[in-house]
């Protein structure tokens, strides 16, 4: 029998999620209800930050934290080119200048060593990417943010759950964004938000999801008719709605599970590959726990008669839902054109040449485990140099 296509990540949706949105399209409130608050408490308890604000995407949270780290015309934004093009697309949207700095091999996550040497006077903020849920080195990226005087928005699309050291993600810097997407830890369809223990932030973050306007007598500027609203500066409609809250409050009920199954699944590839000469394993160091969004072996293609592309091309071919975590955001035809040109982070060019994402969802079954298990050993057996 031909096995069923296993994608790379997916959605875990049960009754009671479906319960949940139910009863809200039968109420009074689809969106700017109450709901939005209740997600939003939610999200603060579980990552320890002071103030959740709920969006309408992962992009509108970065687009948001950026408009209120006050990021503008002029300034450079050191990040990442291993992640979404969304971590750094932010950056423009403000008219400043992503600067990319580049991975350490060994965790794939941005180095803090070449933050340091790519911050000029123009820098003004620093996004680090939890890549894959592995968190960033964050004691020594907080540091140099002291140092030189820098806001920090780390991308926490990939790490919902993640700690370092004794600290949640979402609670150590001066905001978090998370994102919702079906592929992420918990879904609202389309959904993100940003964490932050500040207060301004989370001000100028609820105004920006809602065009820049309040009503909020306290925060009027002029007049206080009982009518009366007021537009304080250019914001967008990034709101949720409560139809998509609900399913957030539903799922991250569901959060410590999932993140559970996604840990055994990848003790089991570990333990799979990791006595492999053909590919590297996940490197996790003393500070992390992982939550474990995506998992990426990297080849040793010199121990292998065959290109990267080959591998990907049979590990399809066998219904697995392979995929490469990331073309280097720099490497887009539109960055290009904007002028970066390769070479900019050698360690992160390196990387993509080698690198294939397995299938990694807490829905998985113990028969999808074992297939690409077996799949992946056979084929990278197969194009062994050293049999
Ligand atoms: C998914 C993702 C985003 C964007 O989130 P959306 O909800 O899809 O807008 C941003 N950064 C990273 C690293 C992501 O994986």
């Amino acid at each position: 029998m031909e096995k069923r296509f296993i994608p790379y990540g997916r959605q875990w949706i049960e009754e009671d999620d479906i319960q949940a949105v139910v009863e809200v399209l039968k109420g009074d409130y689809l969106t700017t209800g109450p709901k939005i608050k209740e997600f939003e408490d939610k999200l603060a308890q579980y990552t320890g930050a002071k103030y959740a604000v709920a969006v309408s995407n992962g992009t509108a949270a970065l687009h948001a934290a950026c408009f209120a780290a006050g990021i503008k015309e002029g300034d450079e934004v050191i990040t990442t080119p291993i992640t979404f093009a969304a971590s750094a697309n932010c950056i423009l949207y403000m008219g400043a200048k992503p600067v990319f700095a580049d991975i350490d091999p060994k965790t794939y996550n941005i180095d803090p060593k070449d933050i340091e040497a790519k911050i000029t006077e123009k820098t003004k903020a620093i996004i680090p990417v939890h890549f894959t849920g592995l968190p960033c080195d964050m004691d020594e990226i907080l540091k140099i943010a002291k140092k030189y005087n820098l806001v920090v928005i780390d991308d926490g699309a990939h790490a919902l759950g993640t700690t370092y050291k004794d600290r949640k993600v979402g609670s150590m810097t001066d905001m978090t964004t998370f994102s919702f997407h079906p592929v992420k830890h918990i879904t609202t369809g389309e959904g993100g938000a940003i964490t932050t223990n500040d207060e301004d932030y989370y001000r100028s973050l609820t105004l920006f999801r809602t065009h820049g306007i309040t009503r909020n007598e306290k925060e009027l500027i002029r007049s206080k008719e009982p009518w009366y609203y007021e537009q304080q500066f250019l914001g967008y409609n990034y709101r949720i709605t409560d139809i998509q809250a609900a399913l957030g409050i539903s799922q991250i009920n569901k959060l410590d599970r999932f993140l559970g199954l996604r840990k055994e699944y990848v003790r089991r590839y570990n333990e799979a590959f990791g006595g492999l000469d053909t590919v590297d394993i996940p490197f996790q160091p003393d500070f992390a726990d992982s939550a474990w969004h995506l998992y990426i072996i990297r080849l040793k293609l010199e121990k292998l008669d065959c290109s990267r592309k080959q591998i990907f091309e049979e590990l399809q071919s066998r219904n697995i839902g392979v995929n490469v975590h990331y073309i280097p955001v720099y490497y887009h035809p539109y960055y290009s054109q904007l002028g970066y040109k390769k070479g900019i982070c050698p360690n992160a060019e390196d990387l993509y040449e080698r690198i294939i994402t397995l299938p990694l969802f807490p829905k998985m079954e113990e028969e999808d485990v074992q297939y690409i298990i077996s799949n992946v050993k056979e084929v990278l057996q197969k194009h062994a140099l050293v049999k």
